[in-house]
């Protein structure tokens, strides 16, 4: 259920969707906590080409050298291309896609969180008003009884 922020003013909607927004976040939490080695990158597979003008790879048609496995990232403004053995490449391929998941659970958690926080400031506008209002009752009632 997804309920636009503008639309509610009912204590009970607000209610609502803040436990649904808690229970969002709390999810996501688990599921960082849950998750395995993360890596930054893309994994690329190279077939190559050798020096030996007798190999199978100079052939017609050629059979090249490879898969090689290769991972290119970024992190903090460096650059870095390495080579991963075969027997890694699955392993490299699930850092990689942890990564990937992770980013868009922080992504999910943060817009989430700036929601729940526009609604505590909503509830506690809310809440102020009607403190106001019951003052402002008492006032009146007070004044009936004088
Ligand atoms: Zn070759």
């Amino acid at each position: 259920m997804d309920i636009s922020p503008r639309m509610i003013h009912n204590p009970l909607l607000m209610r609502i969707r803040k436990q649904s927004l808690e229970e969002r976040i709390e999810k996501i939490k688990e599921e960082i906590a849950a998750l395995g080695d993360v890596h930054p990158g893309a994994m690329t597979q190279q077939y190559n080409i050798c020096g030996n003008p007798r190999c199978r790879c100079k052939a017609d048609p050629p059979t090249k050298h490879g898969p090689y496995y290769q991972v290119s990232y970024t992190w903090h403004r460096k650059s870095t291309s390495l080579f991963i053995r075969r027997e890694n490449a699955a392993e490299v391929r699930k850092q990689l896609s942890n990564y990937h998941r992770l980013r868009r659970m922080l992504d999910r958690w943060i817009t989430l969180s700036v929601q729940l926080a526009s609604l505590r400031r909503q509830q506690q506008r809310q809440a102020r008003q009607n403190t106001t209002k019951r003052e402002a009752k008492s006032r009146v009632s007070q004044e009936k009884r004088t």
